[in-house]
């Protein structure tokens, strides 16, 4: 059995999707960090506990043709075939995406992206990241069990229930800066990812 570890490097590029298979997309890389986010907005949105996010510059994901719907995979069992086969309703145009803009605590508001028919949350864009940067919901991926996070926020609204094992950072609220908590590579990407244009 494989064990659950920080995600590597080697284990990606990995495969993910929307529920109906419409919506499937490659994270060609190790992701620049993923928050494991436990502030009370991504507890309403995603109607849990916390949210686990891979963020990741948009041009390193890929979208892939839709596909038949499946299970994800966990650590004990293969990723499976799930049913019914996706119908699109007569009045579906061709795109896949719908981008619905919902209100957040900076008042800047976030993009949440979904897929037009299964209407599941792929990823999402944030504040000054923009466009060009990705926030992956990792339970998304075919896989999501060998993404590890890499830091927990907000944890002053963590559940009590839900108890941490002191492997990664913690911290009350968002961390005041990226060294310490984001890898040399990922701030080095980062830098040149945020001079690029914002249209990605
Ligand atoms: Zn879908
Ligand atoms: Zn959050």
């Amino acid at each position: 059995m494989e064990k659950e570890t920080p995600a590597a490097i080697t284990i990606f590029p990995l495969e993910g999707g929307c529920a109906c298979g419409q919506v499937r997309y490659r994270l060609e890389t190790r992701p620049l960090i993923v928050h494991c986010c436990h502030c009370t907005s991504c507890q309403r949105e995603t109607g849990t506990a916390f949210a686990i996010n891979a963020v990741i510059e948009s041009t390193l994901v890929t979208r892939l043709p839709p596909a038949p719907p499946s299970v994800p995979a966990s650590r004990t069992q293969a990723i499976k075939p799930a049913g019914p086969p996706l119908t699109r309703g007569e009045d579906e145009d061709s795109t896949e995406l719908k981008t619905i803009k919902t209100p957040s605590e900076s008042g800047r508001g976030q993009q949440i992206v979904r897929c037009r028919t299964c209407q599941v949350a792929v990823w999402s864009h944030y504040g000054a990241a923009g466009s060009r940067t990705r926030f992956m919901r990792v339970g998304t991926l075919d896989e999501a069990w060998k993404v590890q996070p890499d830091v927990h926020i907000y944890t002053q609204s963590k559940r009590s229930f839900f108890k941490l094992d002191g492997l990664i950072p913690e911290f009350e609220e968002f961390y005041p800066m990226k060294e310490g908590v984001w890898r040399e590579e990922s701030i080095g990407r980062w830098e040149v990812h945020m001079k690029s244009d914002d249209k990605a």
